[in-house]
């Protein structure tokens, strides 16, 4: 039994690849579990997941199923994680964010505005006698240094440990949310920081990790120190091969960091799901920021949720299959 759900994803054909490709597309649905996909090089394949979403799923859809059980644990102080992973152009962003955090309209929402919204229904239907206090840090992992996205001058902050709140990132700046509305503001503030940020280090959006930590605080009464839980959403930076991007310099430099995190990733995620292996019961969660940020996110009793994002054009099969084998590890 794993805490672990894993999902994938497919967005609709983008014009650029009807134009180039036509209608066609490498996957076939066989139920909301099960697909085939076809690579011109490899061959066939199934693949079987928690759920798939297919092309003409809803936001909605995605949210209900994958996040609305985290955020409810989460108000319940146990601690969750909610990843979407793919190649740039997969459809990450736009699961995460919708089209635009502030303007949207309610079919487009994505899972960042919903899991607020889900954070306050649960605190209006709670009652009275819990207070509760919910804070949001937003960074971004780049390069191996993580920089704070409510304050660009803490380019470089430290991970470190502490008893009451378990994994901590050291002077990060924390935004207590009032209300839904005013959460998304400042939400919406952070993203037009991370777009400054890139645009001073010359640095595309899809090269580095966002994160959005949510950490949510019981006030019970002065004697008794209420639960404490955490909600890391994070949006991957794209994994994509390096061969098709032709890397040099700094891009190469930037595409090989990404490949290190993102496979310590998978290595910590198959750890947690396989069992003790050859190497016992490690969790090699100290092998990338990333992961170390999510230790106690990931795993022990808290709860994971992995969206692979997809194209379900054929131009694109073999970065999908990647994607998709990625998934089917952490099963
Ligand atoms: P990524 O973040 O993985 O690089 P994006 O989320 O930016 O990719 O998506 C690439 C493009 O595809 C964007 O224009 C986005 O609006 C669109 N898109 C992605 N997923 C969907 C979807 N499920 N429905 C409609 N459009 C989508
Ligand atoms: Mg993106």
């Amino acid at each position: 039994m794993s805490n672990i759900t894993v999902c994938a994803r497919f967005r609709p054909l983008s014009s650029r690849e009807r134009r180039d490709y036509g209608d066609s597309i490498c996957i076939q649905r066989i139920d909301d579990e099960t697909f085939s996909l076809k690579d011109e090089k490899e061959g066939d394949f199934k693949f079987t997941f928690d759920r798939v979403f297919y092309e003409t799923s809803e936001q909605v859809d995605v949210y209900t199923f994958l996040a609305r059980p985290i955020v409810r644990d989460a108000m319940k102080g146990i601690n969750g994680t909610i990843i979407t992973y793919g190649q740039t152009g997969a459809g990450k962003t736009y699961s995460m964010e919708g089209v635009n955090i502030l303007d949207c309209d309610e079919q487009k929402k994505g899972l960042l505005s919903r899991v607020i919204d889900g954070f306050f229904e649960d605190i209006s239907s709670s009652g009275e006698s819990i207070k509760y206090t919910i804070k949001l840090s937003m960074v971004e992992i780049y390069m191996g240094k993580v920089r704070d996205l409510f304050d660009l001058s803490k380019d470089n902050i430290q991970i470190k440990e502490s008893k009451s709140e378990g994994i901590l990132l050291y002077g990060v700046t924390k935004i207590p949310l009032l209300d839904p509305a005013e959460a998304l503001q400042k939400l919406s503030h952070g993203l037009d920081n991370r777009a400054v940020g890139e645009t001073q280090m010359n640095m595309g959006s899809s090269r580095s990790h966002s994160l959005y930590i949510f950490t949510i605080q019981q006030e019970m009464n002065k004697d008794i120190r209420g639960k404490y839980g955490k909600l890391i959403l994070v949006d991957l930076a794209g994994s994509e091969k390096l061969e098709k991007t032709g890397a040099e310099g700094r891009a190469f430099e930037e595409a090989k960091t990404i490949n290190k995190s993102l496979s310590a990733l998978g290595n910590v995620v198959c750890a947690l799901t396989c069992g003790p292996t050859g190497r016992g019961n490690h969790i090699p969660y100290r092998d990338s920021k990333l992961t170390r940020i999510l230790q106690d996110a990931l795993g022990g009793n808290s709860r994971t949720a992995l969206l692979c994002c997809c194209s379900p054009s054929p131009s694109n099969a073999a970065e999908t299959l990647s994607t998709l084998r990625f998934g089917a590890r952490a099963k």
